[in-house]
């Protein structure tokens, strides 16, 4: 049963509960409106509100990107910085991991940690790297299927070209370097000395 009130409340309205508003003698049922949902959390708000608050916990140390079907900048820029400028973990690893997520990861918003490259290849091109990723669930939460595991380029690729008509939140935690990782740069100077030293041994 609805409350009754004498003034009509359009945040009850909003958040999809039907009122009934007493006006002189008569009791007057205002339909529900359907309720907000944003498109991020799911939560009883718009997704460009102050409101969205998971949405503003990730974005905490993150660069977002907002991939969507009629703004393909975001995407060309989230790609040039996996290929050219995000710092790498100080380690290489000599295989592709998880070439292979399940299905329904590839609507998922997601979360970039960090990339690692591939002994052997090179971190310019997507299929150099490995990359620590985390799914995000509908309701804004960490996937426990996906939290923290670790992908291949050609995945990542496909990640990050997804353009459905919902748009994909990608975070990118990297922007604030850690411990045991390094910038493109001194990762070129690394790759040198190691190949000249690997010449040097040769002779
Ligand atoms: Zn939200």
């Amino acid at each position: 049963m609805a409350a009754k009130k004498s003034k009509f409340n359009a945040r009850i309205q909003n958040r999809g509960f039907s009122q009934i508003v007493l006006q002189g003698n008569n009791e007057l049922t205002a339909n529900a409106n359907k309720p907000i949902r944003c498109s991020f959390c799911h939560g009883n708000h718009t997704v460009n509100s102050k409101n969205c608050e998971k949405q503003a916990m990730y974005k905490h140390g993150a660069m977002l990107y907002k991939l969507s079907l009629n703004d393909d900048e975001v995407r060309k820029s989230l790609r040039t910085r996996i290929k050219m400028t995000m710092p790498l973990k100080r380690e290489w690893v000599t295989e592709n991991v998880f070439s292979r997520i399940d299905k329904r990861f590839y609507r998922s918003n997601l979360i970039i940690h960090e990339a690692c490259p591939i002994s052997g290849l090179s971190p310019t091109q997507f299929d150099g790297m490995n990359f620590c990723i985390s799914f995000l669930t509908q309701n804004g939460d960490v996937d426990h299927d996906g939290n923290h595991i670790w992908v291949g380029g050609d995945v990542m690729t496909t990640l990050v070209s997804t353009t459905t008509v919902k748009p994909k939140y990608v975070f990118d935690k990297t922007v604030v370097m850690m411990e045991g990782w390094v910038s493109r740069t001194t990762l070129q100077t690394l790759t040198q000395e190691l190949t000249e030293m690997e010449a040097k041994g040769r002779m």
